[in-house]
């Protein structure tokens, strides 16, 4: 009948529900110890110049080394982080020790001096009343220089409450570091706000260069937007750079960089190091990529 049915379907809702609660509890203790026992760790993805195909920075992705469950990408832990607040901590963490290790990197002339290290940002972080004095206090003991530093928000952080988000970004901007708008086309803005924005950087959305060359529409908004960016003058950085057919493209459009697959993986810091390495000596014999 429709009354056991509906029985069925309320029980099948309500246990679903106490297992995403537990889930979501189990979740959160497990961040608590993993923020004790030091299991998160960065991974770093080159940014690419498609002009002269330099290394133009690096962007901080977070890893969690899980003993059991072994390495786990932010997706599955950020939003649960962002709900506990518990990302406050982990993200005042990954601020200070991206610039930490990056820093070492340019002191030891590995990484070039006016390359940028980028951190995203959480919305929960983006709103903090402490973040620019966190700022200051992490280019103060890491000795990163604040041209050095990149900050990347979210379209949709922005748009939340742009009043609000403009003014951050204004005091974010007394520090003297840079801001990116992550995954731009993503976030239903509104162009007139774009320009409101301090901004220094647009970076378009993966799912528009995904389909590229196959999807004619995604080609044009990307050309779009590059052409918009620039006459904003903004750098725009492409996402998701996987085939040559886009790389050619987005040179063709002119777009500043590129980062991706194609470029390189997320890199450990050893495997950074490396990377760089092997860049700089390609440079120096004048190889082509
Ligand atoms: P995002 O900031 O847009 O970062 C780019 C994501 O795309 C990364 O996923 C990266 O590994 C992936 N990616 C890069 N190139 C390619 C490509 O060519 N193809 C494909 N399919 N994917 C590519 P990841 O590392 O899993 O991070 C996912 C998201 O988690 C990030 O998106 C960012 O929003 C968030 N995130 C990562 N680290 C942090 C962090 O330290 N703090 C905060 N708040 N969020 C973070
Ligand atoms: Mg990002
Ligand atoms: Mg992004
Ligand atoms: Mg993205």
């Amino acid at each position: 009948s429709a009354k056991e049915q509906g029985r069925n379907n309320y029980q099948f809702f309500s246990e679903d529900m106490n297992h995403s609660i537990l889930e979501h509890l189990a979740i959160e203790k497990e961040i608590t110890e993993a923020i004790e026992r030091n299991q998160f760790t960065l991974f770093f993805q080159p940014k690419i110049s498609l002009f002269d195909y330099r290394t133009t920075g690096v962007e901080t992705l977070i890893r969690w080394q899980h003993p059991d469950k072994g390495i786990i990408t932010p997706d599955s832990f950020i939003p649960v982080a962002e709900e506990t607040g518990q990302i406050i901590d982990i993200g005042n963490w990954v601020l200070e020790q991206a610039c930490r290790q990056i820093s070492s990197l340019i002191r030891k002339n590995i990484m070039p001096a006016d390359a940028k290290v980028a951190v995203n940002l959480s919305a929960k972080q983006f709103t903090d009343p402490k973040l620019a004095e966190h700022i200051r206090n992490v280019l103060e003991i890491t000795g990163i220089p604040p041209r050095c530093l990149e900050l990347e928000i979210t379209e949709s952080t922005l748009m939340d409450d742009v009043e609000a988000a403009i003014s951050i970004m204004q005091e974010i901007k007394t520090t003297g570091v840079s801001i990116a708008i992550d995954d731009f086309g993503t976030g239903y803005s509104s162009l007139s706000y774009i320009k409101r924005f301090p901004i220094d950087v647009l970076k378009v959305d993966r799912s528009f260069v995904m389909d590229i060359p196959d999807d004619k529409n995604d080609m044009a908004i990307t050309a779009a937007v590059i052409a918009m960016a620039h006459k904003l003058d903004l750098n725009v950085v492409a996402e998701g750079v996987e085939s040559d057919e886009q790389l050619q493209y987005l040179r063709l459009n002119n777009c500043d960089e590129g980062q991706g697959y194609l470029f390189s993986r997320p890199l450990s810091l050893a495997q950074l190091h490396q990377y760089l390495v092997i860049a700089a000596e390609r440079r120096t014999n004048s190889y082509e990529i």
